[in-house]
């Protein structure tokens, strides 16, 4: 959306574009249509304005272009491949923002097999940090539906979680060092390489997760892992929650950490995406209440991993813990079964308007926390559609509800208004069950409001005094994370 200025405002405007563009070059300071698709998320919730959108080449531009936004006061928004779900880095409707697109950052510095680790810069796509790890032998395990866009640096910046966390960890987890240009436009080279590290505060921890309010990432160096010689994959069917808690369970028995993936769906899940992309076909003939999608990452050959797998479905059959089960014969046949998995997205995007929670509560609670607050919603809202999937194996699910169906005297934007008392039903319930609002995909603005509800009033103050030390300005994405 166009911003309209007054003529001094116009003509300032036109200055910091002049003095932008002598930064990065003209060609990198996007303005009008071409600035459009950077000024709102990808689930359109959020639209913003921008005086321009800006694509900087090198770590030492990033730190040009803060120094210039801190004499220009101007507040800068990092965005990376902009698949955030929360609003995190859509700028909000002020005349002064700068998006920072770090997509020009695209370099993989460089690859240390002995010592697995990768320095990558911020604006790397996930998918390409994944293969330029295989090239070189190793396996670089952060993995989500979205990663064919999503930026090493926004993965950071959200602590991401994704598919593989029940065996390697979040995106936290598998980073060792960061490259980071300060609020005051300082460059922090940090990017220890290293396993052992105690040598005061972590700054690192601070960036990562801190989405975009503190600083930005310009590098990091992640870890590697030995690539598995082989993997097997099955989706099962299943009447209830409980028996997923209790398939897991044999399966970290049977499989230990060859188990990379558990993840959950419903049957209205599946429906969703048979619906809405008809490529896409379940394998079962008939069809079950829940589904659980396994994987194994083994280290010896295809042989002796799919001996492990049909042993473990074996033992879940007799323990009638599962109804039926497919396991796939090619990797063509794998990726089908999580296309599956992967589109629920898209499908319930493709439904309509839903209202998303990315919850976490602990494992051994979760079919309990589905039963009573399924039974909440469908009291206080009656006619919503549960459509719930998620990382099981991390105790994070995706529980989310869209709208009534046609015919239900509600339509979607009826239906979005009362976000604010479904946010209630669902976050009061995960904080009975001692869980967390945001699991894998930050606060951004979607959830800012929330945070004080359920953070105690000490760990706000802790907060807003770190954000007060490293920007004391607040010209770092604000409006996201706290007010
Ligand atoms: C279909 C789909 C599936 C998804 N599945 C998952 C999933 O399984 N697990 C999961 O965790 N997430 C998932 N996501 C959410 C999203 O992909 C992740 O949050 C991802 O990490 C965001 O990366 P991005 O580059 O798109 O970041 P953006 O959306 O561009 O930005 C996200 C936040 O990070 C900040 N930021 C971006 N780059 C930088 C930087 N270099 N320095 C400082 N701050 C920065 C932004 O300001 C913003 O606050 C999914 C999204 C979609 C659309």
């Amino acid at each position: 959306m166009p911003v309209r200025l007054p003529m001094a405002e116009a003509q300032e405007a036109a200055a910091i574009r002049a003095a932008l563009a002598e930064v990065v070059g003209p060609a990198h300071v996007l303005a009008g249509a071409d600035a459009d698709p950077h000024l709102s998320d990808w689930r359109k919730r959020f639209t913003g304005t921008a005086l321009a959108v800006v694509r900087p080449g090198s770590t030492e531009e990033v730190a040009q272009l803060v120094r210039l936004a801190a004499q220009r006061s101007l507040a800068v928004v990092p965005q990376g491949g902009n698949t955030g779900l929360c609003g995190g880095a859509t700028p909000d409707a002020g005349n002064r923002n700068l998006v920072l697109l770090t997509t020009r950052l695209s370099r993989v510095r460089s690859i240390d097999p002995l010592n697995n680790t990768m320095v990558i810069e911020a604006g790397v796509p996930l998918l390409r940090a994944q293969d330029a790890a295989r090239e070189a032998g190793r396996l670089f395990p952060l993995s989500l539906a979205a990663e064919g866009s999503a930026t090493i640096g926004g993965n950071l910046s959200t602590n991401a979680g994704g598919t593989q966390v029940l065996r390697y960890g979040n995106a936290r987890e598998l980073c060792l060092g960061l490259e980071v240009v300060t609020a005051e436009g300082e460059i922090w080279s940090g990017l220890n390489a290293l396993r052992k590290n105690n040598t005061g505060y972590d700054l690192r921890d601070l960036f990562i997760g801190a989405e975009g309010t503190l600083g930005i990432i310009t590098a990091a160096c992640v870890k590697l892992f030995p690539l598995p010689r082989s993997t097997g994959t099955a989706l099962v069917g299943l009447n209830n929650v409980d028996q997923a808690l209790r398939l897991l369970d044999l399966a970290q028995q049977h499989a230990a950490s060859t188990l990379t993936g558990f993840e959950l769906f419903s049957d209205f899940c599946l429906q969703l995406v048979e619906q809405h992309l008809p490529r896409l076909r379940s394998p079962f003939a008939a069809s079950h209440a829940w589904y659980v999608l396994i994987e194994l990452s083994n280290h010896q050959d295809a042989n002796a991993t799919n001996a492990m797998l049909e042993d473990l479905l074996g033992a879940a059959l007799d323990a009638r813990l599962i109804d039926d089960a497919v396991i796939a014969q090619s990797t063509a046949q794998a990726s089908e079964l999580w296309a599956l998995r992967e589109s629920i997205s898209e499908a319930q995007a493709a439904e309509g308007k839903n209202i998303k929670h990315d919850i976490s509560v602990p494992i051994s609670r979760i079919a309990e926390f589905v039963r009573e607050t399924n039974a909440q919603l469908a009291q206080r809202f009656p006619g919503v559609r549960m459509v719930i999937f998620g990382h099981l194996g991390d105790g994070n699910l995706h529980y989310n509800v869209s709208a009534p169906g046609f015919g239900s005297g509600l339509d979607d934007g009826g239906f979005i208004a009362r976000q604010p008392e479904v946010y209630e039903t669902v976050h009061d319930q995960v904080h009975r069950f001692g869980g967390s609002i945001s699991a894998e995909h930050g606060i951004g603005q979607l959830k800012r409001a929330e945070l004080p509800r359920y953070k105690s009033p000490v760990e706000m103050a802790l907060m807003r005094r770190i954000k007060q030390a490293l920007d004391p300005d607040h010209r770092m994405n604000p409006g996201k994370v706290l007010d």
